[in-house]
């Protein structure tokens, strides 16, 4: 069966004479031939697995051994969640199955197992399957098999009630690099191979330090604050920049474009890939072949000339993006590997097309995971320059107003993390996001604690879009739906609002509608307090916030009808947004989620406006359009 989306769980052990190893291994196994995907751990490799952070059910096997004592494996685990400082919810959002082992003959029968069971519910965890003892004495058999039995459909359930479902792709490198059988016999249609066109060579370096050559404004951070709880789904982080110093400045609706260098693990594994390891402080000098054909074929503008080899691969070349076709037919070259070099092939042949999405594009395969799933190919450096493109800047809305913090500028954003992916580490995160939240660790401030050392400091380029200002005219009523991060630009307008209010008391101001959503109202409501604080001097008139999350109060499971959303809201408040919009002339901003969000929004508007003047849908949009020409339906939206 070829790769599939599939529902995951994870599951832990602690084993001392592999029993309980063997029984979680078993379990991981039996999963995927029920068409689920299972992650495995030993509790002694923390560094592989966050309960904390863990959305998904967990499974524990764990034995006891000696006198009612942890295994060696686990006792790192118990000793750190017996912690009398843990916060009593901290993993309120975890839900799971415990299976502890024991003997009967020994004294304090599981022991351990109920010592831990006990304290992850201390800790706010559920059980959503009942816990088994299994007893070693008379036969472990006697509870493991009908636990074992019943353990299927109660995870079933509690994928079930996942709001969203939590899916992985169970790609294993083996799919990617097994060749499609059928096609074995057959001739591929590979694309032609484009000779290459760049000379490299490496000059050692005379000059000691490091060349750095981009032109890079290196601002301080004054201050980063974690929004949402950590059991959030996701982690929002803000940053507070010192941009005092710099002759910068930004008006709210502006971006920023935030330049993060390649991460070092990978940066190292690149060059010990390419044998260069040696040579990463020597500047790279490019030519173009004398004998090229290509008539487009130049030298990168964004490579600056003395550019050391770790440079170079530090802060100019997208090293993670996703490969194209036209690198898997150069790599057919650089690998002496028959069986490697017909996969390649495959992959990069018109009938390797269903095989190249599912296991290069849809994973977002770059060029060390293929590296990685093909250890001898051996591509020079020449190629990477040639089909790896420029590193971006990440742009990220301003979230503040300069009249409101003069000197500073904030952003917000949400740390990506990837799914589990077999071939990649767990927990791995976006280049930029994960970057940035390495970089303010030491200072972050997270829900409840408060935490200050060193100031770091963080590369930025230039201001972005400028279209997204809030109305010249303060008489004009504006409303502004952003969900999630969303909500960024519109702090800062609410921020020049409030200032500019504060300075013209006498000035009449118009209505301010803000729709918010996020997941849950006690985790992920960003800016809860400025928000509410807006509403309370009387910046902000009318705050509606949606929760796609929460359970509807007074019952114990998600509304039949759905998650809640921004549209909900706004489509519940049709005649006054219309009314606002039409008679009135106001503004309507939307900011966020471009694939999804934005286009259910924007139908959203077309069901109002045809709903509340009668019109058919063609004319819905029409009007709708006329307001974008207007340019009082803005978007800032972000794919
Ligand atoms: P998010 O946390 O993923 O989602 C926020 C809320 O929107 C959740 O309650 C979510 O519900 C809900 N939602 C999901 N699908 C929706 C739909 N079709 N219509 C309406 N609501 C929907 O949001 P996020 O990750 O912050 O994403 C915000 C977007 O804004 C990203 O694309 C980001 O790139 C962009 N953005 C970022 C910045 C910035 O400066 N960082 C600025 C502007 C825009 P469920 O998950 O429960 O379905």
């Amino acid at each position: 069966m070829p790769c599939e989306l599939k529902p995951r769980f994870l599951v832990l052990y602690g084993s001392q004479k592999g029993q309980a190893q063997s029984i979680a291994e078993g379990i991981a196994d039996e999963a995927e031939e029920r068409g689920l995907f299972a992650d495995i751990c030993c509790l002694s490799e923390g560094d592989k697995f966050n309960l904390e952070k863990e959305s998904y059910p967990v499974v524990f096997v764990v034995s006891t051994t000696g006198d009612g004592d942890p295994p060696d494996t686990a006792q790192k685990f118990v000793k750190r969640i017996k912690k009398k400082t843990l916060p009593s919810d901290l993993y309120a959002h975890l839900c799971y199955a415990f299976l502890a082992l024991g003997d009967t003959n020994y004294a304090d029968f599981c022991n351990c197992g109920k010592t831990i069971d006990s304290r992850l519910q201390d800790l706010g965890a559920k059980h959503f399957y009942a816990t088994g003892h299994a007893d070693d004495g008379v036969g472990l058999e006697l509870v493991l098999d009908p636990w074992l039995e019943g353990l299927w459909e109660a995870i079933r359930g509690a994928l079930s009630k996942m709001a969203a479902p939590h899916v992985v792709s169970d790609r294993k490198s083996a799919s990617l690099t097994r060749s499609l059988p059928p096609l074995s016999e057959l001739a591929l249609n590979v694309p032609a191979l484009s000779p290459p066109y760049l000379d490299v060579t490496l000059q050692e370096n005379t000059i000691e330090e490091e060349v750095g050559c981009l032109s890079l404004i290196f601002v301080p951070i004054s201050r980063a604050v974690q929004l949402t709880r950590d059991d959030s789904v996701k982690t929002a982080l803000l940053i507070e920049m010192d941009i005092s110093s710099h002759p910068m400045t930004y008006q709210p609706g502006d971006s920023l474009d935030v330049l993060c260098p390649n991460r070092g693990s990978e940066v190292g594994e690149l060059l010990h890939r390419l044998g260069l390891e040696d040579q990463k402080s020597n500047r790279v000098q490019l030519s173009l072949r004398k004998e090229t054909k290509k008539k487009t074929a130049q030298i990168p503008s964004y490579i600056p000339e003395n550019s050391t080899l770790h440079y170079l691969l530090t802060w100019c070349l997208e090293i993670r993006t996703v490969a194209k076709k036209a690198f898997l037919r150069s790599l057919v070259e650089c690998t002496g590997d028959r069986g490697e070099k017909r996969r390649l092939q495959e992959l990069c042949s018109k009938q390797g097309s269903a095989d190249y999405n599912l296991y290069v594009r849809d994973p977002n395969l770059g060029i060390l995971d293929l590296l990685r799933a093909f250890p001898a190919c051996q591509p020079p450096l020449s190629l990477l320059i040639e089909h790896l493109p420029k590193l971006q800047p990440r742009p990220y809305s301003a979230a503040s107003s300069s009249l409101r913090h003069p000197g500073r500028l904030h952003f917000v954003f949400n740390v990506i993390e990837f799914p589990a992916c077999t071939g990649r580490p767990v927990g791995w995160r976006g280049l930029c996001t994960g970057w940035l939240s390495d970089l303010v660790d030491p200072i972050l401030v997270r829900p409840g604690k408060a935490q200050s050392s060193s100031t770091p400091a963080l590369p930025k380029v230039s201001r972005g879009n400028c279209s997204f200002r809030l109305p010249s005219d303060l008489s004009k009523p504006f409303i502004m739906i952003g969900p999630g991060t969303g909500v960024a630009p519109f702090i800062g307008f609410l921020q020049q609002r409030e200032k500019e209010r504060e300075e013209n008391p006498e000035a009449e101001f118009s209505e301010t509608w803000l729709f918010f959503g996020c997941r849950h109202r006690d985790r992920d409501f960003l800016f809860r307090e400025e928000l509410q604080g807006f509403v309370a001097n009387g910046t902000l008139t009318h705050l509606k916030v949606s929760f796609s999350r929460d359970t509807p109060e007074g019952t114990e499971t998600q509304s039949e009808t759905g998650p809640t959303y921004v549209q909900h809201n706004l489509l519940s408040h049709a005649k006054d947004v219309i009314n606002l919009l039409l008679q009135e002339n106001g503004y309507l901003y939307v900011c966020g989620d471009a694939k999804n969000m934005a286009k259910d929004v924007n139908d959203t508007l077309i069901e109002m406006l045809s709903a509340e003047l009668q019109l058919d849908k063609l004319d819905a949009m029409n009007r709708l359009a006329g307001l974008r020409e207007e340019k009082r339906y803005l978007q800032d939206i972000w794919s």
